[in-house]
């Protein structure tokens, strides 16, 4: 039975991998899903029918209810609030580690070591996700939260982890056990709350990776061999995901973790309420698309609030067909609020994918660009991000907008975007603001390209 099992586990990881694969690209990433998805029921059947489970109904009524709120929460959370689903699945993933460690301490088990490790990975998981989450669900300031000597404290407290993990393995006392789970939760809390909201996507895909390498140290202790293969590829995928994404907003990742030391202040300028931004309506930007040569819209954040994705691929279809006006669509690695969003969110509305370019391939068509219609998004776009070295977002690739000859910004307001930065953009020479709802402001211009 037990070389079964191992066959089946083996199935089950290569089942896992594949699915990483599918969702690595829009048209694979269904499949990779349902490959997933099919893995994990084979996982947990499995699991409960392995003989480390002897009470098979208990964990059964269990896992269904967990299936079943699972699910719920799927079918109900909004695309726009994915990243906070993600950050609270992460925690979950933390706290289960923590639990299971100490059930295993409670019940006599020996791994010292490869508890400890559970513990301590998954008590900053669970913390510092919940962080995460209350800071995109808004519960708590998005912004960098700084107070004296956090870094110290930080030390402090991590040397203190340390110390207590080496007094555990050696004297084995439960006590010291619980006493290093609430540190680490506290160290969790602690890391992530000075982090700002520009850098959240970096700390999520970092927590999430956390997740996987507590799922291995708890793999080891229980000696679940499925464990460690999962746990290996959730936080080797979600190391690595950390990595592309830090690299791709020019940073490093201790730059990101030690966020709070920007001496950045808000740029509540006096000068923004001397600046002026010039509006325009959708009879103005209808006139110009449709006698331009070439359009790159730029989607962001706003877009997916307002789902304005099927009436731009409309207007983009229009412009294209009947102005023969060359169109394409630029993506930013972090517009919106999680990787990929905007490409999901494209790919729902049927964009051919051949019209869809990533940042690095499209930024040097800026220049010979006519219009940057630019729908709901601002931090991607935002030039100070290579000026002002103050800024937190200094050194985070950007759209270059400003270089084509005409820039729509499709937005409510001069509000500012989710890293609290005024985009000077919106007051630029070239720049045409179209105040309003993304969907209605694009609808409107469709109605005005249908009647010319
Ligand atoms: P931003 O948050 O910078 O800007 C979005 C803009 O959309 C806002 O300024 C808002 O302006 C506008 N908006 C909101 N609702 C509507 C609407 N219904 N119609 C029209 N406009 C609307 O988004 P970007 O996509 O430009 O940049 C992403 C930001 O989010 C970056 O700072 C990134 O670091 C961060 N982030 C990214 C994550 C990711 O993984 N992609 C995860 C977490 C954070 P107004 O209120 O005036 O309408």
């Amino acid at each position: 039975m037990s070389g079964f099992i191992s066959f089946i586990n083996i199935i089950t990881g290569i089942m896992f991998i594949l699915a990483i694969r599918g969702l690595s690209s829009p048209q694979t990433a269904r499949q990779g899903n349902l490959i997933g998805i099919f893995g994990m029921i084979i996982a947990i059947i499995t699991t409960l029918f392995s003989q480390q489970v002897n009470d098979k109904v208990y964990p059964l009524i269990i896992t269904l209810f967990g299936g079943g709120v699972g699910i719920y929460i799927a079918l109900k959370t909004k695309m726009t609030s994915l990243p906070q689903t993600i950050a609270i699945f992460n925690g979950l993933g933390g706290l289960s580690a923590v639990f299971i460690a100490l059930a295993s301490i409670i019940s006599g088990s020996t791994s010292y070591l490869d508890n400890s490790i559970g513990i301590i990975i998954g008590g900053i998981a669970f913390s510092g996700s919940m962080i995460a989450f209350a800071k995109l669900q808004g519960i708590i300031s998005s912004q960098i939260t700084k107070f004296n000597h956090q870094h110290l404290l930080n030390l402090i407290l991590t040397f203190c982890i340390l110390s207590l993990l080496f007094i555990f393995i050696i004297s084995h006392n439960p006590i010291i056990f619980y006493i290093l789970g609430i540190s680490t939760i506290i160290l969790g809390i602690l890391l992530v709350l000075p982090i700002g909201g520009a850098d959240m996507p970096v700390i999520i895909s970092i927590l999430n990776s956390y997740s996987g390498w507590a799922a291995v140290g708890i793999g080891f202790s229980l000696n679940n061999v499925l464990l460690i293969i999962v746990g290996s590829i959730v936080g080797a995928s979600g190391s690595i995901l950390s990595y592309i994404m830090v690299k791709s907003m020019n940073r490093s990742l201790l730059n990101v973790i030690t966020g709070g030391l920007s001496d950045f202040d808000r740029l509540q300028s006096n000068e923004a309420e001397t600046k002026i931004a010039k509006p325009a309506n959708a009879r103005d930007a209808a006139f110009i698309m449709e006698n331009a040569n070439k359009i790159i819209i730029v989607p962001g954040y706003g877009m997916a609030v307002a789902q304005a994705q099927y009436v731009l691929k409309e207007m983009a279809e229009i412009l294209q067909n009947k102005y023969h006006v060359e169109v394409k669509y630029a993506i930013h690695p972090v517009a919106g609020r999680m990787p990929g969003h905007m490409n999901v969110l494209l790919a729902e509305a049927n964009v051919p994918y051949e019209d869809v370019f990533t940042l690095d391939d499209i930024n040097r068509e800026f220049i010979t660009t006519d219009v940057a219609y630019v729908i709901g998004a601002n931090d991607i776009t935002n030039p100070l991000a290579k000026t002002d070295i103050s800024s937190p977002i200094y050194g985070m690739p950007v759209l270059d907008v400003e270089k084509s000859k005409t820039i729509f910004f499709v937005k409510r307001s001069l509000a500012n975007g989710y890293s609290g930065i005024e985009n000077p953009l919106f007051f630029a020479e070239n720049t045409l603001m179209l105040y309003g709802d993304a969907k209605q402001i694009t609808e409107q211009i469709v109605t005005n390209l249908e009647n010319d």
